[in-house]
């Protein structure tokens, strides 16, 4: 039996919050979810909220918080390219001084806290796979810098934090992930696809579709979340986590077309500014240090996250 633990997840009540905060509940935890509703949504944790386990504070993580818990999850911040280019100086204050009030409050209660970084800090990378030793390649002053840009600040923060003030410090760097709970709205390449492909509408392959990704499923990417938390204080991270399995974005369309049975056709639209060429993670790291890899093949994962879509659109 675990211990039971007071537990904050900031951006609890986002597509990956929820799942974690869920989780979190599973194991006999107390949770404490944080969120301005930003693009989380009261929906996806609606089911959560009879739990006396469970605590929904509506607060923006730019301002201080006062409150006492054993560890952090900081996982609040727009993540799609459409939402964190809506207000790019929010998404930068967002991560930064947001960073600062999490890991602030964690020095002060002592807590252990825990950063939702992004393989976006590689950038376009040149190194392909990313291992955690690169350092990237990133513009600071493009389209996509205030959401790059601001999760590699809100690293140094918790390096130095961790340096200066000894806090215990947990950094995972995210790939693209994919679930029931995403948002409809997104933007992001699975859910439009599923969408589109739903409606029968023509899926929108951005630039000639031969960039490439690497999807993971939310399970698997949760308990490698909570695998990591739980492990060895000296071992704070950066680590990688996401599914090394690597798709071109044509694959991906041609992949749910055909899983969805779909008439939609294929068009082309135009690739948007410092799109990343490709992207796998290198995950040897945490296979050696949490025995941690992805289990649910692209396949298997899209299958209730297409139920999950149909049913929202059934609405
Ligand atoms: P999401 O947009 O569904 O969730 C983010 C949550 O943070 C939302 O509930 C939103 O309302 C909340 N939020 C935003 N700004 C806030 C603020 N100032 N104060 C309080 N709450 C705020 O996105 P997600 O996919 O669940 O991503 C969660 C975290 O994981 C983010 O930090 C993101 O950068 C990181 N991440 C996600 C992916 C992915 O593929 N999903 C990949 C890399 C990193
Ligand atoms: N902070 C917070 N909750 C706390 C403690 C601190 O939100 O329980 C915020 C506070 O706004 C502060 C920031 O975290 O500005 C950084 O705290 P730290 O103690 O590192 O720095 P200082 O207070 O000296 O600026
Ligand atoms: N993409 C696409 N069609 C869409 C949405 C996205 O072809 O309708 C592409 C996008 O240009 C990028 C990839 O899919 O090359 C992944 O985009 P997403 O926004 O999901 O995530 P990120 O670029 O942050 O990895």
């Amino acid at each position: 039996m675990t211990t039971q633990k007071r537990i904050a997840v900031t951006g609890g009540a986002g597509f990956l919050g929820s799942h974690l905060c869920e989780k979190l509940l599973g194991q006999g935890h107390e949770v404490l979810c944080i969120d301005n509703f930003f693009t989380g949504t009261k929906q996806n944790i609606i089911h959560l909220l009879d739990n006396p386990l469970f605590e929904l504070i509506r607060h923006d993580v730019t301002f201080p918080l006062y409150i006492e818990v054993e560890e952090i999850y900081n996982l609040a911040c727009p993540a799609s390219p459409v939402h964190y280019q809506f207000d790019p100086v929010q998404t930068t204050k967002t991560s930064v001084h947001g960073a600062i009030n999490m890991l602030g409050l964690a020095k002060r209660i002592k807590a252990k806290i825990f950063q939702a970084s992004t393989s976006e800090v590689y950038g376009d990378p040149q190194v392909h796979p990313q291992p955690e030793s690169y350092w990237g390649h990133v513009n600071p002053i493009g389209v996509r810098s205030c959401y790059d840009e601001g999760k590699r600040c809100a690293e140094t923060l918790f390096f130095d934090y961790h340096r200066q003030h000894q806090l215990k410090i947990k950094v995972a760097r995210i790939f693209n992930t994919y679930g029931p709970r995403m948002n409809v709205d997104d933007g992001r390449v699975v859910s439009n696809f599923i969408i589109q492909a739903i409606k029968n509408e023509p899926i929108t392959v951005y630039g000639d579709g031969t960039q490439s990704r690497s999807f993971c499923y939310v399970d698997d990417l949760i308990e490698g979340f909570v695998r990591f938390m739980n492990s060895d204080d000296g071992f704070t991270g950066p680590v990688n986590l996401g599914n090394p399995r690597e798709f071109s974005i044509l694959e991906l369309a041609r992949t749910i077309v055909e899983i969805t049975g779909s008439q939609s056709e294929i068009v082309f639209k135009e690739l948007p500014a410092d799109d990343p060429r490709q992207r796998r993670p290198e995950i040897s790291l945490v296979r050696q240090k949490l025995g941690w890899e992805p289990l649910v093949s692209l396949e298997s994962g899209l299958i209730p996250t297409i139920e999950y879509f149909r049913g929202l659109l059934m609405k």
